[in-house]
């Protein structure tokens, strides 16, 4: 299933998705995503629907407005690793953004005015669905609700200047997720999905999950060795190359009025375009 979140009327919904008709049906109960997630329901036959809308007529917001945490993960791809020289990590390296970050597909990022170098990182995101703590590399799949895209958009002058990543990945509206969230049924293998991103329709990141350090499996089994991952948890799996601040011959930053758009196979696109705040 391909799960949104949207408001139309005025109303907020949860549905499920139907790409090829331009539909989403709305589900009348359960009545939340967090709900679907924590009741690991991934089939048609276990909600019960409601009204069928046209997708053009809905606003789809972030699938997810209030995970228990984001953690994201920082040089997991190695085409990211070359192109900033950077040395490839034995074990995962991590950090957390704050849920308020998040805002949904078609919503802009805001930068803020003393933000110079702001940047764009394409992301495959893990939803967890079921309870993990030191659960062993085989069992990780169980415990993966699904997927959905997820720009960890970044202000590269404050996070270069900090030496750390919180502050300058941190900013609201930082963290643009969705369009939906696809069950991980849907997928097949996570681990050999094309990635891309376009900034006003210019190609900057063209590289395939296959090239990631940790796979989406290897990620949820570190990471339950450290905290305890539960359902609705967000895990931002790192990005490939093609970042603005390692363009040649110089960097390319965001600015005012530029269309970023980020596509991973089979689990959508997300557009989000930037506004000087
Ligand atoms: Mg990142």
């Amino acid at each position: 299933m391909k799960i949104a979140r949207f408001k139309h009327n005025n109303k907020q919904h949860v549905g499920i998705v139907n790409e090829k008709t331009g539909t989403v049906t709305v589900i009348t109960k359960p009545a939340t995503i967090e709900q679907l997630i924590r009741q690991n329901t991934k089939t048609l036959d276990a909600v019960e629907k409601g009204a069928v809308l046209k997708l053009d007529q809905v606003q789809l917001q972030a699938p997810i407005a209030h995970p228990t945490k984001i953690i994201c993960l920082g040089l997991n791809y190695y085409d990211h690793a070359k192109e900033q020289n950077a040395q490839i990590p034995d074990e995962p390296i991590i950090f957390l953004k704050p849920h308020t970050a998040i805002t949904g597909p078609n919503q802009p990022v805001l930068k803020p005015k003393f933000v110079k170098q702001l940047d764009y990182e394409a992301e495959l995101a893990i939803i967890i669905g079921k309870k993990a703590k030191n659960i062993a590399l085989t069992e990780a799949k169980h415990h993966i609700f699904g997927y959905t895209v997820l720009n960890d958009v970044s202000a590269r002058d404050v996070q270069f200047k900090d030496k750390q990543w919180t502050r300058g990945k941190s900013f609201d509206t930082f963290a643009p997720t969705g369009p939906y969230v696809t069950t991980a049924d849907q997928i097949g293998n996570p681990n050999n999905l094309r990635i891309r991103t376009w900034v006003n329709r210019e190609l900057r990141q063209d590289s395939s999950t296959k090239n990631m350090v940790f796979n989406v499996y290897q990620v949820v089994h570190h990471l339950s060795r450290v905290m305890t991952l539960e359902p609705t948890d967000i895990i931002a799996t790192g990005t490939p190359a093609g970042v603005g601040f390692a363009m040649k011959p110089e960097p390319k930053f965001l600015k005012s009025g530029d269309m970023v758009k980020v596509e991973i196979e089979g689990i959508g696109t997300l557009e989000n375009h930037v506004i000087e705040a």
